[in-house]
């Protein structure tokens, strides 16, 4: 056995001499013989695991000895006949073949067989269970002794021990469970074990049926091989099956498209991987005629997007922005900062006197040397040695306008309340905007040198604005003071450092610097030039920024005192120079990485400035609505120019204040500097005047606005521009107030007259100059001061009048700030009734 088991050939030569009992002789391919003593076969079946077929073939044994290997041996057992009849007859080669079709039959006859035991195994189960236990028995028994001959075949091997013989056992229920196919094999397999006349014709139909080839195929389930042209076929198949798998993404696979706030048709038609015309398409079934080049809204793309089956993604362009606002600072990294005072109050209350004596003590106290500069805020060093900073660029409007922007800079703000006066207008809206801002208030009763000062009723008053101070047992500090005199300050500043330091102000001074612009102006030396005030960090020079729609890299810092720093902490106010351009008063400035960062974040800031101005805003069916549904205002536009930042702001805050919903300011343009040929070509074209706020035209300006009749008109007081707009647009006209201009001249070179004064050594270059009038340094356009012709010499003599072409010796009421190249207006002022 042991022998037979060695040789697969010879092991189901065995198996088809198992229906033979007795002894039969093995032969085997190359020549050795062997005598095997066969009581009984027991044919291998395939069964489900778990299932116990196995009792058949003991059964059989006993009961057919014969038919005992049915499946495999249906063959194998006409074969062994045969070869035992005719074994000299049939080559060794023949034989072997024969055989190894025969074991392959039985093999595919006992899949079969177990396929259908699978299905019907369940319904024969409960009533062959006895049968088969007992059978089962008496198999093992035969198996044991069989078992190395029985199973062999590698395939087959593994199922065969558990199926044992059912599959040989026709008589048996276990047949039952053979599949439709086998079992017909079965019975005529069993009669011609018995009859062989049926052997010879049923072995070939087998054979046509089941050839090697098939029976592989089939006793896996898978084509091990095959024809050239059924692997094209196979190959055509799978392309086709992927050419459409490519067809279906665009009609069920949704891609993630980027869409940011505005998309033109066409770049959104490449992103979602469509026609553009499609879109066009589509677009106009909404009711929306664009182009491709058109630009359609993040929700309109939106619609599109989703009505093509894909996702939209969101994105801004804002996203620029991100990381812009540094990160929060450690808590053992901060260091305490000088608090930033604001002062407010009512017009005439004292503001600037407040502020100038504050300075001025310090000026006294100390730190000489600088001469002040206004850059908008400065820093005061009390007595003590603690430092104060001050924003010297009183009014509301710019504290709202930098509180609107988000710069709330002021950590206390100081309400200054003449005791003469009391509270008035706009004490009670300072008394808003520091609510507004949240930030703790000390109130300075002002002027209280002033005979009839009544400083309880200022107190008394307050309460009803709901400021209660500590001498009403409020928490909000108070201070008589006479900024005149100086009387009280000592004790303002002492209130202002007791505040400060129950605020327990502290900055990071070891980070990337970020400010706050308090003023900017463009300079005719040095350029655009920004106050800012540093809210955490240290800037330095070399520093490169974004500061609102701008960028830059700090060239140079000139402090408060005029001096120039190479760096500034926290709270510490400096001019910066090196901008790209004149920023807005209240931008943040943020020190970056390299340049390229900062003009990209500056150019998206301009970017949304310009989307903000230009009234085109992208299509959108809402927008298009909306247009048409807008009853239409009657729109007052201007142009307005100013000096400075603050101004424009100013200025603009207070025209939309005063705006209706039937008539409206349309700012058509605002900007820093001198008015300029575009600025009177702008206001041109939409038949605006344009203001000037402490700015001249320049004479190419000047010259197409008379050209083209635009009118220009000059302010320096606010609330004259406020007043005589108003009274405009309510079409109540003022008195009208010209202004002649007299003369102009320019000045040539600047001279010390007296102990602190200046004198300007000038040439008349128009008309005549007169001492007395009313006069304008300019600068590049830009009004430096407004003031009186206080002097005027011709060769060390005083003169009242000096005539175009001569050259003389000024002096100027209330200004040192000469330069030469600075130029003179001259004008007189008349006021008559308006006709329109
Ligand atoms: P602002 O408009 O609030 O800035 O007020 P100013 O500081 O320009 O002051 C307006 C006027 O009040 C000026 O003529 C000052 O001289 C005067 N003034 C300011 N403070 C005092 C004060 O304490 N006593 C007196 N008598 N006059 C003062």
């Amino acid at each position: 056995m042991s022998d037979d088991n060695k040789k697969t050939l010879g092991t189901r030569t065995l198996g088809v001499k198992r229906t033979v009992e007795g002894k039969v002789q093995q032969q085997f391919s190359h020549g050795r013989k062997n005598t095997v003593v066969v009581e009984r076969k027991k044919r291998r079946v395939l069964t489900k695991p778990g299932e116990t077929p196995a009792p058949a073939p003991a059964e059989e044994a006993k009961t057919a000895p014969a038919p005992a290997a049915p499946a495999p041996a249906k063959k194998p057992a006409p074969a062994a006949k045969k070869k035992s009849e005719a074994d000299e007859t049939l080559t060794r080669k023949e034989k072997q073949e024969k055989l190894l079709r025969e074991a392959e039959e039985a093999r595919l006859a006992q899949l079969e067989d177990t396929r259908r035991r699978e299905e019907e195994a369940k319904k024969q189960q409960s009533e062959e269970e006895a049968k088969r236990a007992e059978e089962n028995r008496k198999a093992e028994e035969a198996a044991e002794k069989e078992a190395a001959a029985a199973a062999e075949t590698a395939d087959a091997a593994p199922i065969e021990p558990e199926t044992g013989g059912p599959t040989l056992d026709p008589d048996k229920p276990a047949p039952r469970a053979f599949t439709p196919v086998a079992k017909p094999k079965r019975p005529e397999k069993k009669k011609e074990e018995k009859g062989k006349p049926k052997r010879a014709s049923e072995k070939r139909k087998e054979r046509s049926k089941l050839t090697v080839n098939r029976a592989l195929r089939d006793g896996d389930g898978s084509p091990r091989s095959r024809s050239l042209a059924a692997l094209k076929r196979a190959r055509e198949k799978d392309k086709e099956k992927r050419a459409h798998a490519d067809d279906q993404p665009k009609v069920k696979k949704a891609r993630d498209v980027t869409v940011p706030e505005a998309i033109t048709v066409g770049e959104l038609a490449k992103r979602m991987e469509e026609k553009a015309a499609d879109l066009v398409k589509s677009l106009f079934k909404m009711g929306m005629a664009v182009t491709v080049n058109q630009t359609i809204d993040q929700d309109t793309a939106e619609l599109l997007v989703t009505e093509f089956g894909h996702n939209i993604q969101r994105v801004s362009e804002s996203d620029v922005e991100l990381g812009m606002e540094g990160e929060e600072d450690k808590p053992e990294d901060l260091k305490p900062r000088s608090a930033v005072v604001t002062v407010m109050g009512h017009v005439d209350h004292g503001k600037t006197s407040v502020l100038d004596a504050l300075r001025g003590s310090e000026v006294v106290s100390g730190e000489a040397g600088g001469i002040t500069q206004h850059i908008g805020a400065y820093q005061v060093k009390t007595k003590d040695g603690q430092e104060i900073t001050f924003l010297d660029t009183p009014g509301h409007a710019a504290f709202t306008e930098m509180r609107a922007r988000g710069a709330n800079v002021t950590d206390i703000v100081i309400l200054v309340v003449a005791a003469d006066d009391g509270i008035m207008p706009q004490t009670i809206e300072a008394i808003n905007h520091t609510k507004a801002a949240e930030v703790p208030m000390i109130v300075a009763i002002n002027k209280m040198d002033v005979e009839g000062a009544d400083p309880q009723k200022v107190r008394e008053r307050l309460l009803e604005h709901e400021v209660i101070v500590e001498a009403m047992s409020g928490d909000v500090q108070d201070v008589e003071i006479s900024a005149l005199k100086g009387d009280g300050l000592d004790e303002l500043t002492e209130k202002i450092l007791l505040q400060a330091e129950l605020l327990e102000l502290k900055a990071n001074p070891d980070r990337e610097a970020e400010g706050t612009v308090v003023e900017a102006k463009l300079d005719k030396g040095r350029g655009p030039v920004a106050t800012v005030l540093v809210n955490r960090g240290t800037l330095k020079r070399g520093d490169i920024f974004v500061v609102g729609a701008e960028s830059g890299k700090v060239r140079a810092m000139v402090n408060d005192k005029g001096k120039q720093v190479k760096e500034a902490g926290p709270s510490v106010p400096v001019e910066v120079l090196g901008l790209s351009g004149v920023p807005n008063a209240g931008d943040p400035l943020t020190v970056v990485e390299d340049e390229s960062r900062a003009r990209e974040v500056a150019a998206y800031r301009q970017g949304v400035i310009d989307k903000a101005r230009t009234t085109q805003t992208p299509t959108s069916v809402e927008n298009m609505f909306s247009a048409m549904g807008e009853a239409q205002a009657i729109e007052f536009p201007l142009v307005i120019k100013a000096d400075v930042q603050g101004s424009v702001e100013a200025i603009i805050g207070s025209l939309e204040q005063i705006s209706t919903d039937d008539i409206k300011v349309r700012v058509l343009h605002s900007g820093v500097g001198g008015i300029t040929e575009s600025d009177v070509t702008l206001a041109a074209a939409s038949n605006a005047p344009i203001i000037g706020f402490n700015v001249r035209p320049n004479a190419k300006a000047r010259d197409i606005a008379k050209r083209d009749s635009v009118e220009l008109r000059y302010y320096d007081i606010i609330y004259n521009l406020l007043d005589e707009i108003k009274a405009e647009m309510a079409g109540e006209l003022g008195p009208e107030r010209i202004e002649n201009v007299v003369g102009r001249a320019e000045i040539k070179e600047v001279f010390p007259a007296g102990k602190k004064d200046k004198a300007a050594g000038l040439l008349v270059t128009e008309g005549f100059i007169r001492k007395g009038l009313s006069t304008r340094l300019m600068r590049d356009d830009v009004i430096v001061s407004a003031t009186t012709i206080a002097s005027l010499r011709r060769f060390k003599d005083d003169v009242d009048e000096v005539r175009s072409g001569l050259e003389c010796g000024v002096v100027l009421e209330d200004t040192n700030d000469v330069k030469p190249g600075d130029t003179l207006e001259v004008f007189e002022v008349e006021e008559k009734e308006r006709t329109l």
